[in-house]
C-alpha cells in the first residue's frame, strides 16, 4: 500500500510537473525570438520575428502576441506558465524592466517586464543577454557545477557575463562587465558604436571587422590589397566589404585575409585576457555568430596568443555547446531563478 500511495503522490507530481512551463525571450537589434519551455529545459516550441520597431510599447506587445500563441499551439492556457524571462540587449535598468537608450534599437527607453507581466499574468523579469547567457551555460551548458565562469560573445557586438564564487556579477543597473568597451587600442585608430575610441568591439564584433580591414589595406601597397580575394567578394569596393566576406575569403586560402584573420584573433585573445585577469574564471565559454559561423578561425588564434597577456592559470577556454540558443537558455534560466 505504502508503495502504490507513492507511486500516485510522484505520478501527481509529475503531472503537475508537466504543465509548468517557462517562456524565454531574446530580443536582439535585429531578431525577436520566444521559447516556451519545460522544467529541465527542453524547449517545446519557438517563435522568431523581426523585432517590431514602430513605437517603444510595440516590442512588448509583439513579445505578448508570441507568448500567447506558443502557448495557444501546446494547446494551453498562460496559467500554466510560471514566469517570463527576457534576455536584452543592452544597457537596460533591471529592476525597473526597462531597456535605456539601447544601442541597437532606436528607443530613448522600452518598458519590457511590466506590460508583460500585466497582460500575461505572470511574473516577467529582465536581464542583459550576455549576462543571461552565462546564468544559462550554468544551468544547462557546458558550465554546469561551476562556481568561476565566463562566457563571451563575440557578435554584431561584443559582450560578457561572469559567474564568480557561483554569484552572477549583474553590477547597479544590471550592466555589469561590458566587456566589449575594454580598451585594448590606447591610440584610438577605430571609433566603436558607443562613440568612443579604440575598443574591443570596434575591432572585432561583426558590424566593425569590416572597419578593421578598411584600416588595415589602407596602410598597404595598393597591388598586394587588390590582388587579394577580398576585393572581389567586395566587387572592388571596400565599402561594401562585410564579416563573412574575410572569414570566406580566409578559408579558400586568401593569404592577406589569414593574416587579418589572424589579427584579429590576437585582438580577441588581448580582450579574453582582461576578463580572465580580472574574474579569474575556471571555463570561458565563446559563442555570437561571428564564431559560431567561423568556429576555428576564431578560436585558434585566441588559443594561442591568449597567454601572452594573462596572469591568471590559464583556464579552459571552448565554444559553447548551446550554440545561438544560449540566449533563450539564458532567458529561461532567468526566469526560473526570478531575478533580480
Ligand atoms: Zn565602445
Amino acid at each position: 500500500m505504502l508503495s502504490f500511495s507513492l507511486n500516485a503522490i510522484l505520478a501527481k507530481v509529475m503531472i503537475v510537473g508537466a504543465r509548468e512551463y517557462w517562456i524565454g525571450i531574446d530580443l536582439g537589434g535585429t531578431w525577436v525570438r520566444v521559447v516556451l519551455s519545460d522544467r529541465e529545459g527542453n524547449f517545446l516550441l519557438k517563435a522568431r520575428e523581426k523585432v517590431d520597431a514602430r513605437n517603444a510599447l510595440a516590442i512588448s506587445g509583439q513579445m505578448i502576441r508570441l507568448s500567447r500563441s506558443l502557448c495557444d499551439k501546446l494547446g494551453h492556457d498562460m496559467r500554466c506558465v510560471k514566469g517570463v524571462g527576457i534576455a536584452a540587449t543592452g544597457p537596460l535598468k533591471q529592476d525597473e524592466g526597462v531597456l535605456i537608450h539601447p544601442t541597437a534599437i532606436k528607443f530613448d527607453r522600452v518598458p519590457l517586464t511590466q506590460p508583460i507581466s500585466e497582460k500575461l499574468g505572470v511574473p516577467a523579469c529582465l536581464i542583459n543577454d550576455a549576462a543571461g547567457a552565462a546564468l544559462g551555460e550554468r544551468m544547462f551548458g557546458a558550465a554546469k557545477g561551476i562556481d568561476n565562469f565566463a562566457y563571451i560573445t563575440i557578435s554584431t557586438g561584443i559582450g560578457c557575463g561572469a559567474i564568480v564564487n557561483g554569484t552572477l556579477l549583474l553590477g547597479k543597473d544590471g550592466n555589469a562587465h561590458e566587456a566589449g568597451h575594454i580598451v585594448i587600442d590606447y591610440d584610438g585608430r577605430l571609433t566603436c558604436g558607443c562613440g568612443k575610441r579604440g575598443h574591443w568591439e570596434a575591432y572585432c564584433s561583426g558590424s566593425n571587422i569590416p572597419n578593421f580591414v578598411r584600416m588595415k589595406i589602407k596602410n598597404m601597397p595598393g597591388k598586394t590589397a587588390k590582388a587579394s580575394l577580398l576585393f572581389e567578394k567586395a566587387r572592388a569596393d571596400l565599402s561594401r566589404l562585410v564579416a563573412s566576406d574575410l572569414f570566406e575569403a580566409a578559408n579558400k586560402g586568401d593569404e592577406l585575409s589569414l593574416d587579418l584573420v589572424k589579427e584579429i584573433g590576437r585582438l580577441n585573445a588581448v580582450g579574453l585576457a582582461s576578463v580572465i585577469n580580472v574574474y579569474d574564471p575556471s571555463l570561458v565559454t565563446i559563442g555570437g555568430t561571428v564564431t559560431l559561423k567561423n568556429k576555428k578561425m576564431i578560436m585558434s588564434p585566441i588559443k594561442k596568443y591568449v597567454k601572452d597577456y594573462i596572469i591568471n592559470r590559464l583556464p579552459r577556454i571552448m565554444v559553447t555547446p548551446l550554440g545561438d540558443d544560449i540566449g533563450l537558455y539564458g532567458a529561461i534560466a532567468v526566469a526560473m531563478n526570478r531575478l533580480p
